[in-house]
């Protein structure tokens, strides 16, 4: 009986145990990771980059105007946004890529073994997809987003290459908005896209 008991009691432990983890490193709304699991994934894929020699890449991706969302149609509208926002992304990434919610309407998507073609590819996919598919569920007005790019450099620290995507972000978004800055070597101009949405950040 105090065999069982104690089972039990290691068993219920062991369950909050990984509760308490989880809600430690998942973003309640969305359900993705959050800013501290990405200060880790970053880590390691600093580490897997120096042992292995494999490619990482970052895109920092922000909502445009989100603000007006939230006071035009309430909060719960906004946060409907955020939900599908993250599903469409999900759908469209590898399960070896990681999606962290960086903070309100921010998120950073974290692509192992990605060139800088793959870089682009995905960035503009991702871009594409938003401006065609992200829409508020009451009425049909676009949604669009900001997106910062940056394939992690040889014996860059975390800081330095998060950064990088940051200024890329920031330069998406004083430039005009709903396009994709890619940090350092720029790859080659979309036409296709109305927003021109290619540029250069240090
Ligand atoms: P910009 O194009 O420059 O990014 O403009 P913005 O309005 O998107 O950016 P700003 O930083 O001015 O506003 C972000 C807004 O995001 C303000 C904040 O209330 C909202 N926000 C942050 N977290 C949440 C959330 O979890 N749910 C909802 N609904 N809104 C959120
Ligand atoms: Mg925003
Ligand atoms: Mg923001």
């Amino acid at each position: 009986m105090t065999c069982i008991c104690a089972y039990v009691f290691a068993v219920r432990n062991e369950y909050h145990r990984k509760n308490l983890e989880l809600l430690a490193t998942v973003d309640p709304l969305t359900g993705v990771k959050n800013r501290r699991s990405m200060d880790e994934g970053l880590q390691m894929a600093l580490a897997d980059a120096l042992r292995t020699n494999r490619s990482y890449g970052l895109v920092m991706m922000d909502l445009d105007h989100f603000k007006r969302i939230n006071d035009e149609y309430g909060h719960s509208v906004g946060d409907e946004v955020l939900l599908d926002l993250v599903s469409l992304i999900q759908k469209r990434i590898r399960n070896t890529d990681q999606l962290y919610r960086y903070g309100g309407e921010e998120f950073v998507l974290l692509l192992s073994g990605v060139d800088p073609d793959g870089l682009e590819l995905i960035a503009r996919n991702l871009h594409k997809i938003i401006r065609q598919q992200l829409r508020l569920r009451c009425h049909d007005s676009k949604i669009t987003a900001s997106f910062g790019a940056a394939l992690l450099r040889r014996n860059e620290s975390a800081e330095a290459w998060l950064e990088r995507a940051d200024a890329a972000l920031y330069e998406a978004k004083r430039s005009g908005r709903d396009r994709i800055v890619f940090s350092g070597a720029v790859p080659a101009q979309d036409t296709s896209s109305p927003a021109g949405s290619s540029g250069l950040a240090n």
